[in-house]
Protein backbone atom coordinates (compact mmCIF):
# COMPACT_ATOMS: atom_id res chain seq x y z
CA UNK A 1 0.00 0.00 0.00
CA UNK A 2 0.95 3.78 -0.13
CA UNK A 3 1.75 5.65 2.97
CA UNK A 4 3.44 8.57 3.93
CA UNK A 5 6.16 8.12 5.63
CA UNK A 6 8.17 10.67 7.84
CA UNK A 7 12.21 10.67 6.91
CA UNK A 8 13.60 12.83 9.49
CA UNK A 9 13.44 16.69 9.99
CA UNK A 10 11.99 18.07 7.05
CA UNK A 11 11.36 15.10 4.81
CA UNK A 12 8.47 13.01 4.07
CA UNK A 13 7.53 10.40 1.26
CA UNK A 14 4.34 9.07 0.17
CA UNK A 15 5.66 5.67 -0.96
CA UNK A 16 5.05 1.94 -1.05
CA UNK A 17 5.02 0.15 2.87
CA UNK A 18 3.80 -2.98 3.72
CA UNK A 19 0.29 -3.61 4.22
CA UNK A 20 -0.78 -3.57 8.38
CA UNK A 21 -2.09 -6.21 9.67
CA UNK A 22 -3.25 -8.13 12.83
CA UNK A 23 -0.28 -7.81 15.69
CA UNK A 24 -2.13 -8.16 18.64
CA UNK A 25 -5.57 -9.83 19.71
CA UNK A 26 -6.81 -6.39 20.35
CA UNK A 27 -6.18 -4.60 17.16
CA UNK A 28 -8.03 -3.83 13.91
CA UNK A 29 -6.85 -2.88 9.98
CA UNK A 30 -8.98 -0.33 8.93
CA UNK A 31 -8.73 1.33 5.05
CA UNK A 32 -8.47 4.85 5.22
CA UNK A 33 -11.54 6.49 3.67
CA UNK A 34 -10.96 10.33 5.56
CA UNK A 35 -7.75 11.53 6.53
CA UNK A 36 -6.61 15.01 7.64
CA UNK A 37 -3.05 16.54 8.03
CA UNK A 38 -2.64 18.04 11.78
CA UNK A 39 -0.64 20.96 12.80
CA UNK A 40 1.17 18.43 15.14
CA UNK A 41 2.37 16.80 12.20
CA UNK A 42 3.93 19.86 10.86
CA UNK A 43 5.53 20.36 14.32
CA UNK A 44 6.48 16.32 13.82
CA UNK A 45 8.03 17.35 10.32
CA UNK A 46 9.68 20.15 11.38
CA UNK A 47 11.75 17.81 14.31
CA UNK A 48 9.86 19.38 17.16
CA UNK A 49 8.89 15.80 18.41
CA UNK A 50 11.66 13.77 19.10
CA UNK A 51 9.94 10.28 19.79
CA UNK A 52 8.56 10.12 16.01
CA UNK A 53 11.36 7.79 14.16
CA UNK A 54 12.46 7.98 10.41
CA UNK A 55 10.64 5.41 8.85
CA UNK A 56 7.35 5.38 10.41
CA UNK A 57 3.68 6.69 8.66
CA UNK A 58 2.60 10.39 9.93
CA UNK A 59 -1.21 10.48 11.02
CA UNK A 60 -3.65 10.11 13.78
CA UNK A 61 -7.11 11.77 12.36
CA UNK A 62 -9.24 9.49 10.43
CA UNK A 63 -12.36 7.51 9.27
CA UNK A 64 -12.17 4.64 7.58
CA UNK A 65 -13.63 1.12 6.96
CA UNK A 66 -12.59 -1.40 9.60
CA UNK A 67 -11.29 -5.00 7.54
CA UNK A 68 -10.09 -6.71 9.89
CA UNK A 69 -10.02 -7.42 13.63
CA UNK A 70 -7.95 -9.51 16.24
CA UNK A 71 -9.82 -12.19 18.38
CA UNK A 72 -10.60 -10.02 21.47
CA UNK A 73 -12.30 -7.27 19.65
CA UNK A 74 -16.13 -7.16 20.46
CA UNK A 75 -17.43 -3.81 19.42
CA UNK A 76 -16.96 -3.53 15.64
CA UNK A 77 -16.56 -5.89 13.07
CA UNK A 78 -15.14 -5.72 9.38
CA UNK A 79 -17.19 -3.31 7.05
CA UNK A 80 -18.22 -0.66 9.91
CA UNK A 81 -17.15 2.88 9.50
CA UNK A 82 -16.03 3.99 12.28
CA UNK A 83 -14.03 6.99 13.75
CA UNK A 84 -10.07 6.63 14.47
CA UNK A 85 -9.17 8.36 17.74
CA UNK A 86 -5.77 10.78 17.90
CA UNK A 87 -5.92 8.66 21.31
CA UNK A 88 -5.65 5.02 21.74
CA UNK A 89 -6.70 3.52 25.25
CA UNK A 90 -5.66 -0.05 26.89
CA UNK A 91 -8.85 0.28 28.84
CA UNK A 92 -6.64 -1.08 32.22
CA UNK A 93 -4.27 1.28 33.19
CA UNK A 94 -4.59 3.57 36.20
CA UNK A 95 -5.09 6.67 33.43
CA UNK A 96 -7.00 4.94 31.46
CA UNK A 97 -9.84 3.54 34.50
CA UNK A 98 -9.74 8.09 34.91
CA UNK A 99 -11.25 8.77 31.91
CA UNK A 100 -7.40 9.77 30.97
CA UNK A 101 -6.71 8.19 27.83
CA UNK A 102 -3.99 10.38 26.76
CA UNK A 103 -1.68 9.55 29.42
CA UNK A 104 -2.66 5.48 29.04
CA UNK A 105 0.35 3.51 30.84
CA UNK A 106 -0.62 0.43 28.86
CA UNK A 107 0.58 1.07 25.33
CA UNK A 108 -1.97 3.51 24.04
CA UNK A 109 -2.07 7.57 24.16
CA UNK A 110 -1.27 9.36 21.43
CA UNK A 111 0.70 6.49 19.63
CA UNK A 112 -0.54 6.57 16.05
CA UNK A 113 1.52 8.80 13.67
CA UNK A 114 3.88 8.84 16.80
CA UNK A 115 5.31 5.47 17.84
CA UNK A 116 3.15 3.54 15.90
CA UNK A 117 2.46 3.93 11.87
CA UNK A 118 -0.73 6.21 11.33
CA UNK A 119 -3.48 7.04 9.29
CA UNK A 120 -1.82 9.20 6.26
CA UNK A 121 -2.08 5.61 4.28
CA UNK A 122 -4.53 3.65 2.88
CA UNK A 123 -4.72 0.68 5.48
CA UNK A 124 -3.71 1.48 8.92
CA UNK A 125 -3.68 -0.98 12.13
CA UNK A 126 -4.92 0.18 15.41
CA UNK A 127 -4.71 -0.97 18.44
CA UNK A 128 -6.93 -1.94 21.40
CA UNK A 129 -9.63 -1.36 18.69
CA UNK A 130 -12.69 -1.91 20.92
CA UNK A 131 -11.64 1.88 23.30
CA UNK A 132 -9.50 3.61 19.89
CA UNK A 133 -12.57 3.61 17.32
CA UNK A 134 -15.76 4.71 17.11
CA UNK A 135 -18.43 3.11 15.17
CA UNK A 136 -20.33 6.11 13.11
CA UNK A 137 -24.07 7.05 12.94
CA UNK A 138 -24.95 7.29 9.03
CA UNK A 139 -26.10 10.77 10.10
CA UNK A 140 -22.78 11.84 10.41
CA UNK A 141 -20.20 12.97 6.87
CA UNK A 142 -16.56 11.10 7.19
CA UNK A 143 -15.68 14.58 6.71
CA UNK A 144 -17.74 15.61 9.57
CA UNK A 145 -16.58 13.13 11.54
CA UNK A 146 -13.09 13.09 10.88
CA UNK A 147 -12.83 16.48 12.32
CA UNK A 148 -13.73 14.54 16.09
CA UNK A 149 -10.55 12.48 15.63
CA UNK A 150 -8.41 15.29 17.33
CA UNK A 151 -9.66 18.97 16.84
CA UNK A 152 -13.25 19.03 18.38
CA UNK A 153 -12.21 16.86 21.38
CA UNK A 154 -9.20 18.89 21.94
CA UNK A 155 -10.31 21.97 21.52
CA UNK A 156 -13.28 20.98 24.09
CA UNK A 157 -11.44 19.24 26.67
CA UNK A 158 -7.84 21.11 26.35
CA UNK A 159 -9.25 24.57 25.68
CA UNK A 160 -13.33 24.76 27.10
CA UNK A 161 -13.43 22.23 29.78
CA UNK A 162 -9.14 22.71 31.15
CA UNK A 163 -10.19 26.62 31.32
CA UNK A 164 -13.31 26.03 32.98
CA UNK A 165 -15.47 28.40 30.39
CA UNK A 166 -18.85 29.33 32.57
CA UNK A 167 -21.26 31.30 31.34
CA UNK A 168 -21.06 34.94 31.21
CA UNK A 169 -16.93 34.70 30.74
CA UNK A 170 -15.01 36.52 28.83
CA UNK A 171 -13.11 34.03 26.40
CA UNK A 172 -10.05 34.69 24.84
CA UNK A 173 -8.58 32.54 22.16
CA UNK A 174 -5.20 32.97 20.93
CA UNK A 175 -4.50 31.02 17.45
CA UNK A 176 -7.71 30.99 15.57
CA UNK A 177 -6.11 27.78 13.36
CA UNK A 178 -8.65 24.49 13.10
CA UNK A 179 -7.79 24.00 17.44
CA UNK A 180 -9.05 27.28 17.89
CA UNK A 181 -11.96 27.35 16.05
CA UNK A 182 -13.26 24.07 17.12
CA UNK A 183 -12.18 25.71 20.59
CA UNK A 184 -14.44 28.52 19.97
CA UNK A 185 -17.64 26.26 18.27
CA UNK A 186 -16.96 24.14 21.62
CA UNK A 187 -16.88 27.19 23.83
CA UNK A 188 -20.41 28.71 23.48
CA UNK A 189 -21.70 24.78 24.94
CA UNK A 190 -21.14 27.02 28.20
CA UNK A 191 -22.62 30.09 26.80
CA UNK A 192 -19.96 32.60 27.32
CA UNK A 193 -20.50 36.16 27.65
CA UNK A 194 -18.26 37.04 24.95
CA UNK A 195 -15.11 34.90 22.33
CA UNK A 196 -12.56 37.34 21.16
CA UNK A 197 -10.41 35.74 18.54
CA UNK A 198 -6.61 36.79 17.97
CA UNK A 199 -4.78 35.58 14.91
CA UNK A 200 -2.32 37.44 12.63
CA UNK A 201 -4.52 36.20 9.44
CA UNK A 202 -7.57 37.93 8.38
CA UNK A 203 -9.15 34.79 6.72
CA UNK A 204 -8.82 32.72 10.25
CA UNK A 205 -10.35 36.06 12.06
CA UNK A 206 -13.25 35.81 9.51
CA UNK A 207 -13.57 32.06 10.63
CA UNK A 208 -13.46 32.72 13.96
CA UNK A 209 -16.50 35.25 13.32
CA UNK A 210 -18.13 32.44 11.10
CA UNK A 211 -17.81 29.86 14.04
CA UNK A 212 -19.31 32.38 16.60
CA UNK A 213 -16.45 34.78 17.80
CA UNK A 214 -18.08 37.89 19.01
CA UNK A 215 -15.23 40.06 18.48
CA UNK A 216 -11.79 39.77 17.13
CA UNK A 217 -8.79 41.67 16.83
CA UNK A 218 -5.35 40.93 14.79
CA UNK A 219 -2.64 39.67 16.63
CA UNK A 220 -0.33 42.72 14.86
CA UNK A 221 -2.35 45.22 16.64
CA UNK A 222 -2.64 45.26 20.22
CA UNK A 223 -4.94 42.12 21.76
CA UNK A 224 -4.22 43.11 25.43
CA UNK A 225 -5.24 46.53 25.04
CA UNK A 226 -8.08 45.43 23.03
CA UNK A 227 -8.96 42.89 26.13
CA UNK A 228 -8.62 45.30 28.58
CA UNK A 229 -10.73 47.86 26.96
CA UNK A 230 -13.70 45.29 26.66
CA UNK A 231 -13.15 43.78 30.11
CA UNK A 232 -12.85 47.34 32.36
CA UNK A 233 -9.26 46.60 32.38
CA UNK A 234 -9.28 43.41 34.33
CA UNK A 235 -8.63 40.73 31.57
CA UNK A 236 -10.30 37.48 30.40
CA UNK A 237 -11.58 34.78 32.35
CA UNK A 238 -10.46 32.33 30.31
CA UNK A 239 -7.33 32.45 27.82
CA UNK A 240 -6.71 29.34 25.18
CA UNK A 241 -3.32 29.45 23.43
CA UNK A 242 -3.53 27.39 20.50
CA UNK A 243 -0.53 28.33 18.88
CA UNK A 244 2.49 26.92 20.54
CA UNK A 245 4.87 29.58 20.18
CA UNK A 246 6.46 31.38 23.45
CA UNK A 247 5.35 35.04 22.50
CA UNK A 248 1.48 33.89 22.25
CA UNK A 249 1.87 31.94 25.38
CA UNK A 250 3.20 34.68 27.46
CA UNK A 251 0.73 36.87 25.50
CA UNK A 252 -2.29 34.48 27.14
CA UNK A 253 -0.44 35.37 30.90
CA UNK A 254 -0.95 38.72 30.51
CA UNK A 255 -4.40 38.60 29.45
CA UNK A 256 -6.05 36.28 31.63
CA UNK A 257 -7.52 38.09 34.62
CA UNK A 258 -6.52 37.73 38.10
CA UNK A 259 -8.23 34.32 39.24
CA UNK A 260 -8.96 33.46 35.40
CA UNK A 261 -7.72 30.34 33.86
CA UNK A 262 -5.13 30.44 30.90
CA UNK A 263 -5.52 26.56 29.19
CA UNK A 264 -2.28 26.07 26.73
CA UNK A 265 -3.30 23.75 23.88
CA UNK A 266 -0.33 24.54 21.74
CA UNK A 267 2.40 21.71 20.89
CA UNK A 268 5.57 23.72 22.25
CA UNK A 269 8.81 23.05 20.91
CA UNK A 270 10.69 25.77 22.48
CA UNK A 271 10.64 26.84 26.15
CA UNK A 272 8.20 29.92 27.34
CA UNK A 273 9.02 32.32 30.01
CA UNK A 274 6.44 31.62 32.85
CA UNK A 275 6.39 35.67 34.28
CA UNK A 276 5.91 34.63 38.04
CA UNK A 277 7.23 38.10 38.84
CA UNK A 278 3.78 39.06 37.31
CA UNK A 279 1.91 36.42 38.27
CA UNK A 280 2.51 34.57 41.41
CA UNK A 281 0.18 37.44 43.13
CA UNK A 282 -2.69 36.92 40.83
CA UNK A 283 -4.49 33.52 41.73
CA UNK A 284 -4.26 32.26 37.97
CA UNK A 285 -4.88 28.71 36.75
CA UNK A 286 -2.12 27.20 34.25
CA UNK A 287 -3.34 24.81 32.48
CA UNK A 288 -1.79 22.07 29.55
CA UNK A 289 -3.06 18.99 28.55
CA UNK A 290 -3.05 16.19 25.90
CA UNK A 291 -6.57 15.19 24.69
CA UNK A 292 -7.93 12.15 26.47
CA UNK A 293 -10.75 11.76 23.40
CA UNK A 294 -13.07 11.05 26.68
CA UNK A 295 -15.64 13.43 25.01
CA UNK A 296 -15.83 11.59 21.76
CA UNK A 297 -19.02 10.05 22.23
CA UNK A 298 -20.64 13.18 23.42
CA UNK A 299 -19.59 15.19 20.47
CA UNK A 300 -20.53 12.68 18.41
CA UNK A 301 -24.18 12.76 19.13
CA UNK A 302 -24.23 16.71 19.42
CA UNK A 303 -22.98 16.47 15.69
CA UNK A 304 -25.25 13.99 14.76
CA UNK A 305 -27.80 16.11 16.50
CA UNK A 306 -26.69 19.50 14.55
CA UNK A 307 -25.59 20.85 17.76
CA UNK A 308 -22.16 22.09 16.78
CA UNK A 309 -20.81 24.57 13.64
CA UNK A 310 -21.16 22.26 10.84
CA UNK A 311 -17.49 21.05 11.21
CA UNK A 312 -16.82 20.89 7.40
CA UNK A 313 -16.80 24.71 7.48
CA UNK A 314 -13.73 24.81 8.72
CA UNK A 315 -12.40 22.32 5.41
CA UNK A 316 -11.19 24.52 2.96
CA UNK A 317 -9.56 21.90 0.56
CA UNK A 318 -10.08 18.55 -0.74
CA UNK A 319 -7.83 16.26 -2.11
CA UNK A 320 -7.57 12.54 -3.15
CA UNK A 321 -5.77 10.46 -1.19
CA UNK A 322 -2.66 9.78 -3.52
CA UNK A 323 -2.77 13.49 -3.41
CA UNK A 324 -1.17 13.46 -0.20
CA UNK A 325 2.00 15.65 -1.18
CA UNK A 326 -0.26 18.66 -2.34
CA UNK A 327 -2.20 18.46 0.46
CA UNK A 328 0.70 19.74 2.78
CA UNK A 329 2.18 22.19 0.70
CA UNK A 330 -1.34 23.73 0.30
CA UNK A 331 -1.78 22.83 4.40
CA UNK A 332 1.39 24.49 5.78
CA UNK A 333 1.28 27.31 3.10
CA UNK A 334 -1.62 28.15 5.17
CA UNK A 335 -0.87 31.95 5.43
CA UNK A 336 -0.89 32.37 1.34
CA UNK A 337 -3.40 29.62 0.56
CA UNK A 338 -5.99 30.43 3.60
CA UNK A 339 -6.25 26.66 4.09
CA UNK A 340 -7.66 25.58 7.86
CA UNK A 341 -8.39 22.17 7.73
CA UNK A 342 -7.65 19.89 4.59
CA UNK A 343 -9.34 16.72 3.76
CA UNK A 344 -8.07 13.84 1.48
CA UNK A 345 -10.23 10.79 0.38
CA UNK A 346 -13.98 12.14 1.91
CA UNK A 347 -17.55 12.45 0.56
CA UNK A 348 -16.39 10.00 -2.55
CA UNK A 349 -15.65 7.37 -0.25
CA UNK A 350 -18.88 8.01 1.60
CA UNK A 351 -20.83 6.50 -0.42
CA UNK A 352 -18.53 3.16 -1.45
CA UNK A 353 -19.13 2.46 2.31
CA UNK A 354 -22.94 3.31 2.35
CA UNK A 355 -23.28 0.79 -0.72
CA UNK A 356 -21.20 -1.41 0.79
ZN1 LIG B 1 -4.03 16.23 15.27
ZN1 LIG C 1 -4.28 2.69 29.44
Amino acid sequence: MKALVFQGPGQTSWQDVPDPGIKDAADAVIRVEAVTICGTDLHIIKGDVPEMAPGRVLGHEAVGEVVEVGSDVRTVRPGDRVLISCIAACGRCGFCRENRYGQCRGGGGWVLGHLIDGTQAECVRVPFADLSVHPLPSAVTSEDAVLLADIFPTGYEVGVLNGRVRPGDTVVVVGAGPIGLATIATAQLYTPGRIIAVDVAESRLEAARSMGADATVSAEEDPEQFVMDLTDGLGADVVVEAVGVPEAFEQCTRIVRPGGHVANIGVHGKPAALHLEDLWIKDVTITTGLVDTHSTPLLLRMMAAGRLPAASAMVTHRFELGQMEEAYEVFSGAAHTGALKVVLGGPKHDEVSVAA
